[in-house]
């Protein structure tokens, strides 16, 4: 995130992010819906609340913003650390990682198996769709 923001738009862009049904997951869950497969929305009752669920395959996937779940790869353009304030921003964003972390866990423990789809990775479908196929198994089974 840019850190020119005035108070006001990192407020607003903060809910925005925050909120449900933010722009990522819908072209997620259009793309799903596209390959033919069916799910959940909002998993209220499992830990984290996953984002896309499906019930028969004992599978979820959180779609996660880059910068607040700190997407800690190389070829991620997105996460960063703010410029300013680091010594706020850095422990705050392990925070939220650490916190996914532990969710992902817990989901595993209750036999939930979830996989994270960042933002980034919106830039390149071909292989985003055939992630979530070889993670999903072949559609139109529930
Ligand atoms: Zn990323």
């Amino acid at each position: 995130m840019p850190d020119f923001l005035s108070p006001t738009e990192r407020s607003e862009r903060m809910a925005l992010i925050r909120s449900k049904n933010t722009g990522p997951e819908l072209l997620i869950r259009k793309l799903l819906y596209s390959l033919g497969y069916r799910y959940r929305i909002h998993g209220i009752g499992l830990p984290g609340r996953p984002d896309i669920v499906f019930p028969g395959r004992g599978k979820v996937i959180f779609v996660h913003g880059c910068f607040w779940h700190w997407h800690r790869e190389a070829s991620c353009k997105i996460a960063h650390l703010p410029e300013s304030r680091r010594d706020y921003w850095g422990p705050k964003l392990q925070r939220n990682r650490n916190r996914d972390e532990t969710v992902r866990r817990d989901l595993l423990e209750r036999g939930w198996e979830s996989i994270t789809v960042w933002e980034c990775q919106l830039t390149d479908l071909p292989a985003l769709k055939a992630q979530l196929v070889s993670f999903l198994g072949k559609p139109q089974k529930g």
